[in-house]
């Protein structure tokens, strides 16, 4: 076809477009018959180092749908390891497909080869969906992995490291809000019973918080409620309860313009990823109605700061956890240069994240091209 004849339109909402509203570097859309693989993996940006992220299996209901989640996941990437110091790119894939019933070895071992075919741009870990088991089958194709088993030298499950940092960061924003930072006595709102949520929920638990818990799985409620001081709740109507502190830590875009009204807590900080709906609009309408919001990228950021230890050798979980306890303090500022400025906690954080990455950019020489 020549480029005469191409409908503008298409390209306006073709692939493309999103990736350079976004600012992405790069897509890889990967596709094996055999196998049933079907996977996108996105680098977004590579200025600070090369692009780490997780991957996420989930049975998502339309390719669309998969291809936002990776675009939008892995920009929160940059942002995230910009605003914890990390020498780290952003990046992230996600695989279409049902964990439970449709991840096989073949197919793990040949995301791996696609992961390989990038050449260490971009270097994978765990995400919803995943176990570490997992990154020993996709590191038998390819170097680039991390979160890989201690029992390989690796920094194992990064779960009860970002609950931690999660913990840390959820306990900054009650400070900013309360003037204290102690959990005590404080009705918190766990959702998501998985690997981090567990985790959290011992956190608070242990502090004195009155804790309550749901998941769309019954089996993760029964497993969280055995194991810790915990109140289930349903998990189709708990938005309009009173807590003091709403933990979103399943997926993504529960605050959204039917959530937020419903809302009668002061903080929000959870674990999942991309929790507003839509940035702009749900991060001003949180802050209009007197919600300290703890960006999620910057208070998930325990695992990343986990892998990161890994790549950097002689991984030491004591080490990781400490580095992760830094949350605290970049959670604090980010509240504090929201309040000062009159802007989104959201909109600090970004601020916060591009300045590092364009202050490095600045620091480039022709010859520095090892980060
Ligand atoms: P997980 O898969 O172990 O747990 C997620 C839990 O959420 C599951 O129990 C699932 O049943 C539940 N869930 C899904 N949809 C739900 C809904 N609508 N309502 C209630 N519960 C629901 O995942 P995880 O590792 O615990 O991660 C949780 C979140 O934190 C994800 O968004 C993930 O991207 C983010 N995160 C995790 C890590 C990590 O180290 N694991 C790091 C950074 C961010």
């Amino acid at each position: 076809m020549i480029v005469e004849e191409l409908n503008v339109k298409e390209i306006a909402t073709g692939v493309l477009s999103p990736m350079a509203d976004m600012q992405h570097e790069q897509l890889l859309f990967c596709n094996d018959t055999k196998t049933g693989l079907r996977a996108i993996i996105a680098v977004h940006n590579t200025v600070l180092g090369p692009a780490l992220g997780g991957t996420r299996m989930w049975p998502y209901r339309s390719e669309q749908e998969a291809l936002t989640d990776v675009l939008r996941l892995s920009r929160g990437m940059t942002y995230k390891a910009a605003v914890s110091g990390l020498n780290l790119g952003g990046g992230k894939a996600v695989i279409i497909g049902d964990a439970r019933t449709q991840k096989t070895e073949a197919l793990l071992r040949r995301f791996g080869q696609f992961v390989n075919d990038l050449g260490g741009k971009y270097i994978t870990a765990e995400d919803v969906g995943m176990t570490s088991r997992d990154m020993e089958y996709i590191h038998m194709s390819t170097d680039h992995v991390s979160g890989l088993p201690e029992t390989m030298g690796g920094s194992g499950n990064p779960s009860p490291v970002t609950a931690f940092g999660t913990y840390m960061g959820m306990k900054a924003s009650v400070q900013h809000v309360y003037g204290t930072d102690s959990l005590q006595g404080k009705k918190v709102l766990v959702q998501g019973c998985g690997s981090v949520g567990q985790h959290l929920v011992e956190y608070l638990v242990k502090e004195g918080a009155e804790v309550f818990v749901t998941d769309i799985f019954e089996d993760k409620i029964a497993e969280t409620t055995s194991k810790y001081k915990a109140t289930a709740v349903d998990p189709n109507n708990f938005y309009g309860m009173d807590m003091d502190i709403y933990a979103p830590c399943a997926l993504g875009a529960t605050l959204n313009d039917d959530t937020i009204p419903q809302l009668k807590c002061r903080v929000v900080s959870g674990a999942a990823n991309n929790q507003l709906k839509d940035e702009n609009i749900h991060a001003a309408a949180l802050r209009d109605k007197g919600i300290a919001y703890a960006p999620d990228f910057v208070i998930n950021a325990g695992g990343l700061i986990n892998v990161y230890s890994e790549l950097l050798g002689n991984y030491n979980r004591e080490i990781a956890m400490n580095k992760a306890e830094h949350i605290y303090d970049v959670t604090l500022q980010i509240h504090k240069y929201a309040a000062e400025k009159g802007i989104t906690s959201l909109e600090a954080a970004k601020a916060i994240a591009e300045k590092r990455i364009e202050d490095m950019a600045a620091l480039k020489t022709p010859f520095s091209r090892n980060y």
